[in-house]
């Protein structure tokens, strides 16, 4: 199970592959980053303030509102 972050409206999605790209309310279509399998330790973007739980650091790439994330453990 995978972590995927739009990162036109910042919509977090958990699954095992690449989710849908219709939908999106921000842009024509999703623009999904995989940022991680999802794990025991929990992340915060200072950026956007995307909340999430992954095994390991998170990717960087993908913030929504900066040109990438910046990971706080929590
Ligand atoms: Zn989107
Ligand atoms: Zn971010």
């Amino acid at each position: 199970m995978n972590n995927y972050l739009c990162k036109h409206c910042g919509t977090l999605h958990q699954s095992n592959s690449s989710p849908t790209t219709t939908g999106c309310p921000k842009s024509n279509s999703h623009s999904w980053t995989n940022l991680g399998s999802v794990g025991n330790n929990t992340y915060l973007c200072k950026h956007c303030g995307t909340k999430v739980s992954t095994s390991s650091s998170p990717t960087t790439t993908g913030c929504p509102s900066s040109n990438s994330h910046s990971w706080t453990k929590l």
